[in-house]
C-alpha cells in the first residue's frame, strides 16, 4: 500500500468530501517557500500553509529556540504555576499590540482564541448583572469552527447543520466600498436595543470569505459607534496578525483600539499550535473580585505551553528584523505590479492588495460555490503545476511566506495567468 493509500484508509481531512476527493500528496520536506512530496515533486507554498508560515518552512532560528526550550522545560501546567517564556512573550506583546491591550489569555488555536473573547464579553456583563447575551458580526465572517466561533461565522455551509444550537449572532453588511453607510446604519439600529455584548470582526480583510477588504476609515466609525453604546469590540487578527497587512497588526491602521484581540496562525511562525486572546484592563477588571464565581472559568490543558511561547518569541524577533520588514514590502510591491498587469485582463473582475495579501476575482456568469466546480478546476490545475493555492469560489488569492523569492513569486503570477486561459 502506498503512503497516500494508507492516508485515505485512516485519516479524515478537514473540509473534505472523501468520496470525491483525490489522494492527498504526501509532503516529506519543506524549505523556505518550497515543499516537496514523496516523489520529489516541488510545490511553491503560495498560501503559507493556511497563513501560518511567514518565515519559511524548516526555519532554523525558530527550530533552535524550540529545541533549547524543549531541553530546558518542555511544558508545565499554567494553572497555579508560571514560567519565564510566557512572561517574556506577554511583555513583548504588550509593546507591539495597541497600547490598551493589557492582559493575555493563552489557548491553542484561532477558534479557541475567539471562544475566549466571546466568553469574556458575555461573562463581563453577566458579572455586572446586565442582560447582554447577543453578539454582532459581519456577513460572510469566518471566526473558526468550534461552537461559539462557528456561531460568529457567517459562511452558511460551514454552519447550516448546527442552526438552533448556536449563540445568537446578528449580522451586519461588510462595509466594502459603497456599503459603508448601510453597515453603519445597521450597526446603530442593533446597538440601540442594548442587547449586545460584543461586535466581532476580521479587521480590514475577511480572509476565508476570499480576502474581502474594507477601509480603516469605516472600521474606525463602526468602532466609535460600538464604544458609544458600551458594546465591546473584538478584533479577530488570527489571519491578519504579525505582518500580513504590511503592519504588525491590521489594527495598526486604525485610530480606535479594540477591547479584545484574537491571535494565532503566524504567532509561532507555523511551528507550534498556540493562540492568545488579549484584553483591555476594563474587561479584566470586570472579573477581578473577592467572589470566586466571577473568575473566567476557562482553560485548556496546554495553555501557555513554554515551547510554544519560545517559538512565538523567536517568530516575533524575526518579524521585527529589517530583513523581514523589507521582504514584506517587496512582496507588497510585486503584488501591486501584478495587479496593475492583470487588472485589464478580460477574465478579471477586480483585484485587491494589502501587504502580502493579493486577491483576484474572476468574471463568471451566475453563482460560483465556495467549493464548486470552478474552484476545483483551478485548484487541481495549480497543484499539477506545483503551486499551492486554494481559490474560494471565483476568487484566487495569494498569501505567501514573506521570504518567498522573486523567481518563485513570479512563477505563481505566471501560473495564475495561465489558469485564466482555462476558463
Ligand atoms: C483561521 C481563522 C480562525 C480559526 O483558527 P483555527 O486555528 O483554524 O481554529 C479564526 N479567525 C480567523 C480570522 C481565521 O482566519
Amino acid at each position: 500500500m502506498t503512503l497516500s493509500e494508507k492516508d485515505t484508509l485512516y485519516n479524515w481531512h478537514p473540509y473534505t468530501q472523501h468520496k470525491t476527493a483525490f489522494p492527498h500528496p504526501v509532503i516529506v520536506k519543506g524549505q523556505g517557500a518550497l515543499l516537496w512530496d514523496e516523489h520529489g515533486k516541488e510545490y511553491i507554498d503560495a498560501i503559507a500553509s493556511w497563513w501560518v508560515n511567514p518565515f519559511g518552512h524548516a526555519n532554523t532560528f525558530i527550530a533552535k529556540a524550540i529545541y533549547n526550550q524543549l531541553t530546558q522545560l518542555e511544558h508545565v501546567l499554567f494553572g497555579g504555576f508560571t514560567h519565564e517564556p510566557v512572561i517574556q512573550l506577554s511583555e513583548k506583546l504588550a509593546t507591539i499590540l495597541p497600547s490598551n491591550q493589557k492582559k493575555f489569555f493563552y489557548s491553542d488555536n484561532g477558534s479557541t482564541a475567539v471562544e475566549v473573547a466571546l466568553k469574556g464579553a458575555l461573562q463581563f456583563f453577566y458579572n455586572k448583572g446586565q442582560k447582554r447575551t447577543k453578539i454582532i458580526a459581519f456577513e460572510n465572517a469566518f471566526h473558526g469552527d468550534t461552537f461559539g466561533a462557528m456561531a460568529a461565522s457567517g459562511i452558511s455551509f460551514f454552519t447550516d447543520a448546527f442552526q438552533g444550537s448556536l449563540l445568537e449572532v446578528i449580522r451586519i453588511p461588510v462595509p466594502t466600498e459603497g456599503n459603508e453607510s448601510m453597515a453603519l446604519e445597521r450597526l446603530k439600529a442593533l446597538l440601540e436595543t442594548n442587547e449586545y455584548a460584543a461586535f466581532i470582526f476580521e479587521p480590514l480583510v475577511q480572509g476565508a470569505a476570499g480576502m474581502v477588504m474594507y477601509s480603516p476609515t469605516v472600521l474606525n466609525q463602526l468602532m466609535v459607534l460600538a464604544k458609544e453604546y458600551n458594546v465591546f469590540t473584538i478584533a479577530d487578527e488570527v489571519m491578519t496578525g504579525f505582518g500580513k497587512t504590511g503592519k504588525n497588526f491590521a489594527c495598526d491602521y486604525l485610530e480606535q483600539q479594540p477591547d479584545m484581540m484574537c491571535l494565532s496562525k503566524a504567532l509561532t511562525g507555523g511551528t507550534i499550535p498556540m493562540a492568545i486572546t488579549s484584553f483591555s484592563q476594563e474587561i479584566y477588571d470586570g472579573f477581578y473580585d473577592d467572589d470566586t464565581n466571577k473568575a473566567l472559568f476557562h482553560g485548556h490543558t496546554f495553555t501557555a505551553n513554554p515551547t510554544g511561547c519560545a517559538a512565538a518569541l523567536a517568530s516575533i524577533e524575526l518579524l521585527q528584523t529589517e530583513e523581514i520588514q523589507e521582504n514584506i514590502q517587496q512582496v507588497y510591491q510585486h503584488h501591486l505590479a501584478f495587479a496593475e498587469r492583470i487588472k485589464t485582463h478580460p477574465k478579471v473582475k477586480t483585484t485587491r492588495v494589502l501587504g502580502v495579501i493579493f486577491a483576484l476575482e474572476i468574471k463568471v456568469e451566475g453563482a460560483h460555490d465556495y467549493y464548486g466546480n470552478l474552484r476545483n478546476t483551478l485548484y487541481e490545475f495549480f497543484i499539477k503545476k506545483g503551486i499551492i493555492l486554494r481559490p474560494v469560489g471565483n476568487i484566487i488569492y495569494i498569501l505567501p511566506p514573506y521570504i518567498i523569492n522573486d523567481i518563485e513569486l513570479e512563477r505563481v503570477y505566471t501560473i495564475i495567468e495561465e489558469a485564466l486561459t482555462l476558463i
